[in-house]
């Protein structure tokens, strides 16, 4: 087996004057292109170029979007630089990754949003032709976090963030029960990887919800460890169970809610078809202020219950909604139970 890990990460309340001297001893090559949109460049893009211009030639480039025909014609463009630095959010960040594992080129994972744990992690979530698909692609050189910029987002993708950690739980506990069923070997070593993140989210939620620095390098830990956890194992196994069924049957019904919001609310089923502590975890989530019903999330109650019907089939993955052949009325049963609608 063959685990890739960034090499460097650095993570400070302000990195200014430190992400020069780290790149350039990487050995990385001469040029880059900032990957990030025109807000994003004002907030820090600018003072990162100016900063590494000593040591490279640095130009921007503004993603346009997730599509895999984009990202393919993307990564001619930018396949000339050394590497790239994906600066922003999820999906400037899976621009990012995409474009460089076609170019064959490194990149840098820069996060300012910290809204889910794909932001270092080798896989990339992009579209085709409408539909969300998770690719293999390239775990980043390294990983920059700017604590006061990532301080700046608005507080419910942060939230979003503790909800995709919280998710672990239910993800680790499918993971078991798949190994009881003789379908996949499970490794308590990478588990514990997956659950220390969200165990974190669980002790700190106060600082979190307080969107201080400690609370904000907390969360940047918690979502590099539930990354490892993924990038070791080789999928997002332990970290994508069930709950990420509901998640992704809810896209794919159209939602729009956020991904960590959805799959927060996901671990409430899980759990209780799991016979966990789901009270537990809901405490959580209300005092991080994430959603706890799909009516708060912006989700139709049909839509959820739809959602719960069509998860188990949404791919293949040995989940607990496996143990169950859920009807209608039970799904109604189950999600009323759980106070999600
Ligand atoms: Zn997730």
């Amino acid at each position: 087996m063959i685990v890739n890990f960034p090499c460097k990460i650095l993570v400070e309340k302000s990195v200014k004057g430190k992400v020069d001297t780290m790149l350039a001893n990487m050995r990385l090559g001469d040029s880059c292109a900032i990957v990030c949109d025109s807000d994003v460049r004002k907030i820090i893009g600018d003072s990162v170029r100016d900063e590494i211009s000593s040591s490279f030639n640095v130009d921007f480039v503004k993603p346009q979007s997730l599509e895999k025909k984009y990202l393919e014609a993307l990564a001619k463009k930018v396949g000339d630089y050394d590497f790239l630095i994906g600066m922003g959010g999820g999906r400037v960040i899976d621009t990012t990754k995409y474009a460089a594992f076609l170019a064959g080129i490194n990149w840098v994972s820069f996060p300012t949003i910290l809204s889910h744990d794909g932001l270092m992690s080798s896989r990339a979530v992009i579209d085709e032709e409408g539909a969300k698909i998770s690719l293999t692609a390239k775990e980043p050189e390294a990983v920059i976090a700017d604590l006061n910029t990532i301080k700046r987002a608005p507080y419910r993708y942060i939230a979003a963030g503790a909800g995709d950690l919280l998710s672990n739980i239910s993800a680790v506990e499918d993971w078991r029960i798949a190994d009881e069923a003789g379908k996949e070997k499970y490794n308590s070593v990478i588990a514990r990887l997956s659950l220390l993140g969200a165990e974190a989210v669980i002790e700190h939620s106060r600082h979190i919800r307080n969107k201080d620095v400690h609370g904000m390098e907390i969360l940047f830990w918690s979502l590099l460890s539930s990354a490892f956890s993924m990038n070791i194992y080789g999928s997002s196994r332990p970290a994508s169970g069930s709950e990420h069924n509901f998640s992704h049957a809810l896209e794919k019904l159209g939602t729009k809610a956020l991904h960590g919001e959805q799959v927060a609310l996901g671990a409430l089923i899980s759990m209780f078809l799991q016979k966990k502590d789901w009270l537990k975890v809901k405490a959580v989530m209300e005092q991080l202020g994430l959603p706890t019903s799909a009516k708060e999330a912006g989700i139709e109650r049909d839509t959820a219950i739809e959602a719960l019907l069509l998860a188990p089939k949404i791919r293949e993955r040995y989940t607990i909604l496996d143990k169950y052949d859920i009807t209608r009325k039970q799904a109604e049963n189950m999600l009323q139970k759980v106070g999600i609608i």
